[in-house]
């Protein structure tokens, strides 16, 4: 069975615990602490095979640090969040995406697996962030984009099983 190390990145506040949580757990806890990150596991079926994820829920203030680039060194794929009702989140998930691949050997591994994902979409009266505008950032980094809801547990299963895909299909083409 693969076992999948997937990463959680972006400013704090924009749901990447309920996110994760909703997912792993399938519940939506309103309150969780913000400076605990954690690493969740979860066995999963998608297309009739079986992983193992490993998820890593990160946290804290500072954008980059050494902990971060280690998990960015040791994930397989990332969920990149921002919150669909707050700019300066929007603005913050490309400093996550140089990141990524300036401390990924791309070279070696070609372009890595990413979700960019619009969270909070309940809230669409509180909406900064359009759709296109989502949408035109991952066709610029040629990614896949969802907007999810993790308080409705809209599309939260669906962007861990876009990675999940994604992975598979880099894996694959990189294997002679
Ligand atoms: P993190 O800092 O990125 O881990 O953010 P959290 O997961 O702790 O969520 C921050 C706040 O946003 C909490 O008050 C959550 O209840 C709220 N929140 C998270 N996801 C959603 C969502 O999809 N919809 C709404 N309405 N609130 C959310
Ligand atoms: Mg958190």
């Amino acid at each position: 069975m693969p076992n999948y190390i997937v990463c959680v990145f972006g400013s704090g506040g924009v749901g990447k615990s309920c996110l994760t949580i909703q997912f792993v757990q399938d519940i939506f806890m309103p309150k969780y602490d913000p400076t605990i990150e954690d690493v969740y596991k979860k066995t999963i079926e998608i297309d009739e095979k079986r992983y193992s994820l490993e998820i890593v829920d990160t946290a804290g203030t500072e954008e980059f640090s050494a902990m971060k680039d280690m998990y960015i060194k040791d994930s397989h794929g990332f969920l990149l969040v921002y919150s669909i009702t707050s700019l300066a989140t929007f603005n913050d998930i490309s400093g996550y995406y140089d990141r990524i691949l300036s401390v990924q050997d791309i070279d070696t591994h070609g372009r890595p697996a990413i979700v960019l994902v619009g969270n909070k979409s309940d809230l669409g009266n509180e909406r900064i962030i359009t759709r296109e505008d989502g949408q035109a950032l991952a066709n610029k980094w040629n990614c896949t984009f969802l907007e999810t809801s993790a308080k409705d547990r809209a599309n939260v299963t669906e962007v861990f099983y876009d990675l999940v895909r994604q992975i598979n299909r880099k894996t694959q083409a990189s294997r002679p």
